[in-house]
């Protein structure tokens, strides 16, 4: 039974931490190499990619500021409507890049229209966008803004926090035209936190080149050179990469199809839950996350004590994020989550209600 109804860190399945407490291995050694390059390979199924895959030890995070540092010589356009949209733009900011904010409603999907009429003829050369907003339970439509973009300026670099959403709802990278797509272990794909993956194309690749100051940890041309022998610049986070290829082998045998089915009828039972009981959902019809739910505390219940009624059960939910707090809470429905402990989680929530 998963537990932890909040967006990340979730729930991990035993087996998988098992897969941690493998021995250590040489990080310079075949043997480690070999489980690198099939942890790679397999990884790309998630992105829809055919490109490259990075593995950094550390949260996705990490990997926003890698995007930043090594595609953007100057100009990136932040598209923000939430709270981890906004991270991105600051991490622009704060390694000196001329930034861009192009803000909208957090209840509002970001619009392509709005986007391609913004990055027209201005030159930027990158986009940052993120497709769930962890923070309002809303997916943006990031296949139509690619396409819009790329309409209006071919040359700029699309890049995606997949952070709440790879491998829980689909997203193809290759087939949109996308150049980063980054994610992090401790949502969708169920596993501890401290590593990150991100697909990077090859003409970002290229671009990252003439990039001054990509600095060290995270140069990613460093990295493509050490990832073309199977290995990393500094020590990889081994334990969780044993974790990462055994839990991929589970996820691909579940099916991608099969896993974001089920998210997106964990989802819609949510849904229908909350509107049953006189709460609507934060996001607006045809753009909620299948991941996690953000609903209005429209009866003013104190989500502090329905936490603790939850933790009774050991079951736990998440308040609002940052603005939204109390004003909302928030149900994910990612990684190992199955229906029944969805069903679980409602009667309870259901029983809080009636007190
Ligand atoms: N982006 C999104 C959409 C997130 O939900 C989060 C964390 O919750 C982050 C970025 C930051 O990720 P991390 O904590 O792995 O650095």
């Amino acid at each position: 039974m998963s537990r932890m109804f909040v967006p990340g860190p979730v729930d991990v399945a035993d087996e998988v931490l098992q897969a941690q407490a493998a021995p250590m291995l040489p990080h310079r050694s075949k043997e480690f190499e070999a489980i690198y390059r099939r942890t790679s390979e397999k990884s790309q199924q998630l992105f829809y990619t055919n490109y490259r895959v990075f593995l950094t030890a550390s949260s996705g995070t990490g990997l926003q500021e890698a995007a930043i540092r090594n595609f953007v010589d100057t100009r990136v356009l932040s598209i923000v409507n939430g709270a981890f949209a906004d991270r991105w733009y600051e991490v622009a900011v704060s390694n000196g890049k001329d930034a861009v904010k192009l803000s909208s409603e957090w209840n509002m999907p970001a619009s392509p229209d709005q986007i391609a009429d913004t990055v027209k003829g201005d030159g930027f050369e990158a986009l940052t966008i993120v497709h769930n907003e962890t923070s309002t339970g809303l997916q943006n439509p990031v296949k139509e803004i690619a396409e819009a973009v790329h309409a209006v300026s071919p040359e700029t670099l699309i890049f995606v926090d997949a952070v709440s959403s790879l491998a829980g709802a689909k997203l193809e990278m290759d087939a949109w035209g996308l150049d980063m797509v980054l994610t992090s272990s401790q949502k969708c794909l169920a596993l501890p936190p401290g590593l990150a993956l991100g697909a990077v194309s090859d003409r970002a690749m290229k671009k990252a080149e003439s990039v001054q100051n990509r600095g060290w940890y995270f140069d990613l041309v460093r990295m493509e050179k050490h990832r073309n022998k199977d290995s990393s610049p500094a020590t990889p986070a081994m334990s969780l990469i044993f974790a990462l290829d055994y839990q991929l082998d589970r996820i691909l045998t579940e099916g991608l199809e099969n896993r974001f089915a089920r998210h997106s009828a964990m989802a819609k039972r949510v849904q229908e839950w909350a509107e049953a009981h006189d709460q609507s959902i934060y996001a607006p019809e045809g753009y909620r996350s299948q991941t996690v739910t953000t609903i209005r505390n429209d009866r003013g219940i104190s989500v502090s004590d329905l936490n603790s009624f939850l933790k009774q059960r050991e079951m736990r939910i998440a308040n609002g994020y940052g603005p939204l707090k109390d004003k909302t809470f928030r149900i994910a429905h990612m990684g190992e989550t199955q229906m029944e402990d969805i069903e679980e989680l409602l009667e309870a929530m259901e029983e809080f209600l009636k007190k």
